[in-house]
């Protein structure tokens, strides 16, 4: 069972800034709800994040920065960025932005998209812990799949208790609904998800949103084109490969013959291999391979979110429907 600590205890917040350097996850108040916190750049404790949720698919999580000079590093910044972030930040406020080529970011932690959504979170702990930290948050609601975002510790202690390393208790949130995620990467500003953000708010200063919906509303986050799908033709298979295939295997028991092999875990471990995986297929992509065949990975835990991105892969591009969300 999660440890449980009081915001104000003395050194609760060093060592929940050390328990996240050292890859392990701590929920933690913002003033939208509690998050559950991951080291965004490291991909073990971003996968360790989604077993935690057990959500059947890879999501985008949102990475959370102490301010603005945090964010700059990770993203493409743009001015409607700047007047956003200078306005509402610390503020329940998510940007999604193109990141930049040397992001540090865990690709997991994205979905493999090319875009990341960056926030300054409100609330003393939340801002203290962030500094602390030193590093950017990857932090999706701290909730199972499916469930209600909670916004008191005594509801990720129910929850979740059993897969996270502590929780910092600073009672309940102010704002008690998601951030407002508003995406500039596109021609115009889309609002991308209501929340603890009145979207008039943002407009005053951007000019109408694009909404949901709406037909010029770019990329919804599930959108396949918009997540990473190698450029080389990908199947699903067990068998040897075929000529000029390059393999992604799985566990111990791997088949001889691939022009290139990664293995996104030689021991079997589900996590390990999620952490691994879309670094893998950027690499099996650059490869100059012809296709590439992936083993199948035992749908249980993190196994289900690989399967489903491997078989979005594999799927004929054009007879995926768009509108699929992730
Ligand atoms: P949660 O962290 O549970 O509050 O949910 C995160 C929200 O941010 C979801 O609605 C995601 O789809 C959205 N999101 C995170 N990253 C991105 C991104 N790169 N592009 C679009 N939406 C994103
Ligand atoms: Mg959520």
């Amino acid at each position: 069972m999660a440890a449980v600590r009081r915001a104000s205890d003395p050194g609760a917040i060093a060592e929940a800034a050390e328990i996240l350097r050292r890859g392990g996850l701590v929920a933690f108040p913002t003033e939208t709800v509690y998050g559950l916190g991951a080291d965004a750049t490291d991909d073990r404790a971003v996968a360790r994040v989604f077993e935690a949720k057990n959500r059947p698919e890879f999501n985008p999580l949102i990475v959370h920065v102490p301010d603005l000079a945090a964010a700059r590093p990770l993203v493409e910044w743009t001015d409607a960025a700047q007047a956003l972030a200078a306005r509402f930040w610390p503020g329940p406020l998510s940007l999604v932005l193109p990141r930049l080529r040397d992001c540090p970011v865990s690709k997991l932690a994205a979905a493999g998209l090319s875009t990341l959504a960056v926030r300054a979170p409100g609330g003393a702990a939340a801002r203290a812990l962030l500094e602390e930290a030193g590093r950017p948050v990857a932090a999706p609601s701290a909730n199972p799949a499916g469930a209600v975002s909670p916004t008191r510790a005594e509801h990720v202690v129910e929850t979740l208790g059993d897969a996270i390393d502590l929780v910092i208790d600073d009672g309940p949130c102010t704002v008690g609904i998601e951030s407002t995620v508003v995406d500039l990467g596109g021609e115009t500003p889309a609002l991308l998800r209501p929340g603890g953000l009145p979207a008039e708010e943002i407009e005053a200063l951007t000019g109408p949103l694009a909404r949901p919906g709406d037909p010029d509303t770019p990329r919804s986050p599930g959108q396949l084109a918009s997540h990473y799908a190698p450029a080389l033709p990908l199947r699903i298979g067990g068998g040897d490969p075929e000529h000029g295939e390059a393999l992604l295997s799985f566990g111990p028991d791997t088949p001889s013959g691939a022009a290139v092999e990664r293995n996104l875990s030689p021991s079997g471990n589900p996590v390990e291999a999620a952490a691994n995986l879309f670094a893998a297929l950027h690499a099996l992509d650059r490869s100059g391979c012809t296709g590439i065949v992936a083993m199948p990975v035992p749908e249980t835990g993190l196994g289900r979110a690989i399967m489903d991105r491997l078989r979005r892969a594999a799927a004929p591009r054009a007879l995926v429907d768009p509108t699929d969300r992730n």
